[in-house]
């Protein structure tokens, strides 16, 4: 029978590499000041403006978090940042696997896993994200890339499994303006619920990611196994970023 359990909607912004002291400053007053009738929701900021975030964000109801984590605990590895850092700054959460850092920092399905393993390991939220090029799609491979970016991660188990959150994430709609429809993100999230109640964690969020807007947030989150949203561009404007997770 298809399991009941509640899952909070949490909605999450990437910032990528955008911002600045100044910029930085107005959104976070503006999210904060915003904060009330809203979603579980958090923000994933680039690493130097971690200590910013958390000066302005403490004591609200927002969290935040970063774009990326090293896996190792430390050591020579320049211009890595560890999860133990990211906890000195108050992190909750650890983007693993977006796309852009595996497209272009050949970030591999396990290297992914690892980053998670190694986020779990200091106490953050890993937030593993996953997703099909328009290639892919077209090629009718969705599933199985899915399904194979996925095995490493839930051969973390489920204990681990419990801890973190997934994003879907389509390649082709990740600051296209192109999002999918609700039914395409819903195919997807469903599949991968099914993967999660075979490993006895159907309570697992997952995020559906591309193109989130205000005006296509609610029919989003309408289905039954969008949890919530990782919202890149949106996400810079307080305002709409506010909206959506006040849907
Ligand atoms: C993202 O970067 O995770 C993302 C979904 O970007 P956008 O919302 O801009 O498509």
């Amino acid at each position: 029978a298809p399991s009941t359990v509640q899952r909070a909607r949490l909605v999450l912004g990437n910032w990528k590499m955008h911002g600045t002291l100044a910029d930085n400053a107005a959104l976070l007053a503006a999210l904060r000041q915003g904060a009330g009738n809203h979603c579980e929701m958090g923000v994933c900021v680039p690493f130097p403006y971690l200590a910013q975030a958390e000066s302005l964000l403490k004591g609200s109801t927002i969290s935040w978090g970063a774009q990326d984590i090293s896996v190792h605990e430390k050591g020579a590895y320049t211009g890595e940042v560890a999860g133990a850092m990211l906890r000195d700054f108050g992190c909750r959460w650890a983007l693993a696997g977006h796309s852009e850092r595996r497209a272009m920092h050949g970030e591999s399905d396990q290297l992914v896993a690892d980053k998670a393993r190694a986020a779990l390991a200091v106490g953050l939220t890993p937030v593993v994200c996953v997703g099909e090029t328009l290639e892919e799609r077209e090629g009718g491979n969705t599933l199985g890339v899915i399904e194979r970016q996925l095995e490493p991660v839930l051969a973390l188990g489920a204990d681990a499994l419990a801890r973190l959150v997934l994003a879907y994430e389509p390649v082709w709609a990740i600051g296209t303006g192109r999002t999918a429809t609700p039914e395409q993100a819903q195919e997807v999230h469903g599949a991968i619920r099914v993967a999660l109640r075979g490993l006895g964690v159907p309570q697992v969020r997952i995020l559906y990611g591309g193109s989130v807007k205000a005006a296509n947030a609610a029919t989003l989150f309408a289905m039954p196994d969008i949890d919530g949203a990782l919202v890149g561009g949106a996400s810079l404007v307080a305002d709409e970023f506010l909206r959506i997770a006040a849907v």
